[in-house]
């Protein structure tokens, strides 16, 4: 089945009921159990551990993925964290990709190492760099392609190689992309991560996540933290995710052909100091990009001359694209990582990574792609 009917329909089955053709919001906290031989017969307990209305939304996202099964959260941070509670314990190493998501660098530098968990930060879009600083105890790996916020691409395949051939997990945080444009469990990782939040929803109206996991035994040990921490994903979440995620090939062919000719025109400003867009052949993994993934996604960062103060009055002169964090969603946004999605990490590292002051973020939607580009340039004649 191809992948646009899979999203519409995969985990989705009219309701026996009612014939309801959507997934009903099952609004429950418990279901009554036949006897007490038959605990659990109808597959569900309590919704800390699984609700019908989430697992019809695991089920489209395992298909889309062509992952093994699939656990959801309560957002994308919960996703990660379980991860982390389910596969590591005292003792353990971990290798971590030195551009991630502010808050999974803030979770594993200030919660890993609290419970004993070593954490190395690596340049992941060079495999060897990984590889030099995994050791006996690394239990797993963590990359995230492109990153956010300087899209800086991991070769997957070539770190899960590494990873498996050492007895290490591949975790990856497939976020940006989606399964729509890269399905990272076809290149060897072991694990896929998602804040649902972002393209999934699409529609900046949920916070989410999900775990997407090559086998049953990750699956359960995943599971095993979900309904521990209690980080599952509510119903109403799920149901608004699901229809979310129906359009989302149509949204991300459509924001990712926009957000290429947004990369094109802001290269030829003479306001711009670089742009950094998978899709350009300026991108230093343009190649990589083009190889791992069919699509170059909806996200594009760029500097502008004068850094910091300009960047900052250019978000403040923009009137159709919103100043906010966020991404994914129909809506253009506009941010600045620095102060605002990765504030937690230290400027030291920050600039070792990349991300400069001047940086600016943007999350291209579904707007008239002109009259993006009219608001910018008009923003960039006042800066
Ligand atoms: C937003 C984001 C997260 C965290 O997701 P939340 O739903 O905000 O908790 C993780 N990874 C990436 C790449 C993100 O953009």
């Amino acid at each position: 089945m191809g992948f646009r009917t899979k999203q519409v329909h995969a985990g989705v089955t009219p309701d026996p009921t009612t014939g309801a053709i959507l997934t009903p919001i099952f609004q429950s906290t418990t279901f009554v159990q036949d006897s007490v031989d038959e605990y659990m017969g109808k597959g569900y307990s309590y919704s800390r551990g699984g609700n019908p209305t989430v697992r019809a939304f695991e089920e489209k996202l395992t298909a889309l993925e062509q992952g093994h099964d699939t656990t959801a959260y309560s957002s994308g941070m919960a996703a990660t964290v379980a991860v982390f509670l389910g596969l590591l314990q005292a003792g353990d190493h971990v290798v971590i990709a030195d551009v991630v998501y502010g808050g999974t660098y803030r979770f594993a530098d200030q919660f890993l190492s609290k419970f004993g968990v070593d954490v190395t930060f690596a340049d992941a879009s060079d495999p060897a760099a990984i590889s030099e600083v995994m050791r006996p105890g690394t239990r797993l790996v963590f990359t995230e392609s492109p990153a956010n916020p300087t899209l800086k691409v991991t070769d997957l395949e070539a770190v899960s190689e590494i990873a498996s051939s050492a007895g290490v997990l591949h975790v990856t945080d497939n976020t940006f992309l989606t399964p729509y444009f890269q399905r990272p469990l076809e290149l060897g990782a072991n694990i896929v991560i998602h804040s649902t939040t972002k393209f999934l929803d699409g529609h900046n109206a949920t916070l989410g996540g999900a775990v997407v996991v090559d086998s049953q035994e990750l699956h359960d040990r995943v599971a095993f933290a979900r309904i521990s921490a209690g980080l599952i994903m509510s119903p109403m979440v799920a149901w608004l995710t699901m229809q979310g995620a129906k359009t989302l090939s149509e949204r991300m062919d459509r924001q990712s052909a926009s957000a290429l000719e947004i990369a094109r025109w802001l290269g030829g400003h003479p306001k711009v100091d670089y742009v950094n867009y998978p899709g350009l052949p300026s991108h230093p993994q343009f190649e990589l990009s083009s190889r791992q993934a069919s699509g170059f996604g909806a996200m594009v960062c760029f500097e502008v001359h004068g850094g910091s103060e300009t960047g900052k009055k250019l978000m403040d002169s923009v009137e159709l694209w919103s100043l906010a964090e966020n991404l994914g969603s129909v809506e253009s946004l506009i941010t600045h990582p620095v102060t605002m999605t990765h504030a937690a990490i230290p400027a030291e590292e920050r600039v070792k990574a990349g991300i400069t002051d001047g940086l600016v973020r943007l999350s291209v939607g579904l707007e008239d792609v002109e009259d993006l580009i009219d608001d910018l340039d008009s923003a960039l004649s006042r800066v």
